[in-house]
């Protein structure tokens, strides 16, 4: 059974467990959080060895050569000696600057990095709490607003890094951030394509980024978006959507609202069932398909059968770790 060493403390490994959970077993507390080699949060270094390839997967070519590999994706085939990453090579200084309710179960936190900083609007971000609790969250500002970060958190019931930043998280407090990463975002360079977006839930937060991105940029092609949710509450910057699309003639807003109603100005059924009905072909579209993860999943199969090319479609999963 390959054998790990972590500084001072060695385990086993068993063949069929990955090095998080053995890590976890063994008590030592490393971050992580979709546990799907999505987040990156698990991110750590091979000292003696190269890492399984399945746990490079998706990694940057610069992490890989250095053998940074995803803790969640890596099952040991030999011993090995691991670190977790230098934390100034990825940690981000921030402070919270401002916390806005946008809906009841729905923060806005707007962070003031003091760290350079290069990302995308639509791209994600660790955040890191002082005790090492590590949520991914997708960045709903443009770069080009200053030092500014702007994040939409939604409270689950039981959620740790939801409620604390909800609730305690106060205006003058540090978060420690990770670099961006993700390629759910806006590439210029085909101003006139047509963008189809759609989200659910805090699944606006890269959308609500990602169509000022593009507006802002020049983008004169049809940007459609699509947000649901299950109640009028949960459709929160509806207002600010609106005023877009009176400003911007090629931005169109659907509010949906999959419980039955009569109210007027939304649309009944769920957003990816009521986008993807609206188009009779995809065929020359770039889609966005941000929130739920079997929302997603489905949609990105449905918008590839409907003729979209699979090198235009962006999806961001928001997986809840177990
Ligand atoms: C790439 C990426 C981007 C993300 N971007 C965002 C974002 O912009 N905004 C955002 O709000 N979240 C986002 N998430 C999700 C976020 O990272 C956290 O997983 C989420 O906030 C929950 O963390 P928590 O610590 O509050 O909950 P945890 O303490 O981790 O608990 C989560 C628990 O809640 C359960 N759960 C999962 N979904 C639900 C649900 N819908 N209702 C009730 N319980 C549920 C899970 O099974 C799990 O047991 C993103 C995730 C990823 C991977």
């Amino acid at each position: 059974m390959p054998q790990i060493s972590l500084g001072e403390t060695q385990f086993a490994c068993p063949g069929d467990e990955t090095l998080l959970d053995a890590l976890l077993k063994a008590n030592l507390r490393i971050p992580y959080s979709c546990r799907q080699g999505v987040c990156q949060s698990c991110l750590m270094r091979c000292l003696n060895v190269a890492p399984p390839a399945n746990s490079q997967t998706g990694l940057k070519d610069t992490l890989q050569r250095q053998n940074y590999f995803l803790a969640c994706r890596c099952y040991p085939e030999q011993d090995m000696t691991v670190a977790l990453p230098d934390q100034q090579t990825f940690a981000v200084n921030a402070v919270v600057i401002k916390k806005q309710l946008l809906a009841p179960d729905i923060l806005r936190l707007v962070l003031q990095y003091e760290t350079p900083l290069e990302f995308y609007a639509g791209q994600f971000i660790n955040l890191r709490r002082g005790d090492g609790l590590t949520r991914s969250y997708s960045i709903a500002i443009s770069p080009q607003t200053g030092n500014l970060l702007e994040f939409h958190i939604r409270r689950l019931p039981q959620g740790q890094f939801s409620n604390w930043a909800h609730g305690e998280l106060a205006i003058g407090s540090p978060v420690t951030l990770s670099q961006a990463q993700g390629n759910c975002y806006y590439l210029p360079g085909n101003h006139g394509q047509p963008l189809l977006l759609i989200g659910t839930g805090s699944g606006l937060a890269p959308l609500y980024g990602i169509i000022n991105d593009a507006l802002n940029q020049g983008h004169n092609g049809v940007i459609h978006l699509f947000h649901g949710s299950r109640n009028a509450d949960g459709l929160y910057l509806s207002d600010e959507l609106r005023k877009l699309e009176e400003k911007f003639a090629n931005f169109q807003y659907t509010a949906c609202l999959s419980e039955k109603h009569s109210k007027p100005g939304f649309a009944q059924g769920r957003a990816h069932d009521l986008a993807l009905a609206d188009k009779d072909s995809l065929k020359g579209w770039r889609v966005y398909l941000c929130g739920h993860p079997e929302m997603v999943k489905h949609s990105q199969k449905m918008a590839y059968l409907k003729g979209a090319s699979l090198k235009d479609i962006y999806a961001d999963a928001f997986i809840a770790g177990k």
